[in-house]
């Protein structure tokens, strides 16, 4: 059990088997439309920067996570063994109980201000989406953002969520004191594709649109084409219209990842396949014999086919380097908020 870890609460004996009976676990639902079926567990963390392993094969060193468990509900979702580590389902627990770090800020703050953090970067959304449904109600990221923003801490991220836009203003006064980088993740374009195996994200079309208007704002927005997947969304003209409507967004690189299948996620997708596409089942055994990941023949020919399309559709480091560091001036006491960003969730 490892929410003793992950709560500042009460340890040891008296909390034993006490899952959602401990004293800081706050259980709550809602009944609105967007999170009916969604259960909330609310904690106090202990801490909230975590260090990567340093065996992980990561490029960064430190993560902000203030959820667990991701209602975007991606069947493929690597993130879904980390439930395991709190007793909770991976497959369908993983998308509908979620655990929220409600002082995620506040303890940001309090440790970026130790003596002994250095202002490394920090990724956010490395392990589950951190503007997923439930930060529309708990708003957690703009008080994260405020505290990268008063120490000008460096910082990136990761997401499907279009709900990022609400903090487009902020995003951007950051991005004006430091290196901030955002990426937006769309596999693939095909509408079918996405309603069965990415079914609580808003459509590709509305993340690329997120896309447009970062960048419209000045902010770098890469898009992260993850994940390509083997025989569902790896057609020549499934890639090609993927990598145009990217191209269109204004993303001002796109990196492809082809679908990596670990323990947690594997036998989930499985499933999945077996229902959605049973023809496959096969293939998708000889194509994942070796482990986790597809041959490197066949990543490697992904890559090169993407990358080819970038070149041709204008994509690449041409389009980098206008919108790190914008000069933002600052809104003086009193006056009114920026205009507000259009929303749209699904
Ligand atoms: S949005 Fe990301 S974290 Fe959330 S379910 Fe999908 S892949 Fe997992």
């Amino acid at each position: 059990m490892r929410w003793d870890n992950l709560t500042d609460g009460p340890r040891g004996p008296e909390r034993a088997g006490a899952l959602f009976g401990a004293a800081s676990v706050v259980t709550r639902t809602f009944d609105t439309p967007e999170f009916r079926g969604i259960t909330f567990h609310e904690v106090r963390a202990r801490s909230v920067l975590n260090r990567v392993p340093g065996a992980s094969r990561m490029p960064f060193e430190w993560t902000v996570n203030p959820y667990r468990g991701c209602s975007h509900a991606c069947v493929y979702c690597f993130a879904r063994k980390t439930h395991g580590y709190l007793d909770l389902d991976t497959g369908i627990g993983f998308d509908s109980q979620i655990v929220v770090k409600t002082n995620a800020p506040e303890l940001l703050r309090r440790e970026l201000a130790s003596s002994r953090w250095a202002g490394a970067h920090i990724a956010m959304g490395t392990n589950v989406d951190c503007y997923q449904r439930a930060e529309g109600r708990y708003r957690l990221m703009p008080g994260i953002i405020e505290a990268l923003l008063e120490r000008a801490n460096p910082f990136s991220i990761l997401t499907k969520g279009t709900l990022i836009l609400r903090d487009l203003p902020l995003l951007r006064r950051a991005a004006a004191v430091a290196d901030v980088g955002i990426s937006v993740s769309v596999g693939f374009t095909d509408t079918g594709l996405w309603r069965t195996v990415e079914p609580g994200t808003p459509s590709p079309a509305a993340r690329l649109a997120a896309v447009r208007s970062l960048t419209d704002a000045g902010i770098e927005c890469g898009v992260l084409m993850a994940p390509v997947i083997p025989f569902l969304g790896d057609s020549p003209a499934q890639l090609r219209a993927t990598v145009r409507t990217v191209a269109e967004s204004g993303a001002t690189s796109v990196t492809p990842l082809v679908l990596h299948l670990r323990p947690g996620a594997r036998e989930w997708f499985a499933a999945w396949l077996a229902a959605h596409h049973p023809h496959l089942v096969e293939r998708y055994e000889r194509m994942y014999a070796g482990g986790s990941y597809a041959p490197t023949w066949y990543q490697r020919q992904i890559t090169r086919q993407v990358h080819e399309l970038a070149a041709e559709f204008g994509i690449g480091p041409s389009r980098r380097g206008a919108a790190r560091r914008i000069p933002v001036p600052e809104r003086p006491a009193g006056s009114a908020p920026a205009e507000p960003v259009q929303l749209s969730l699904l």
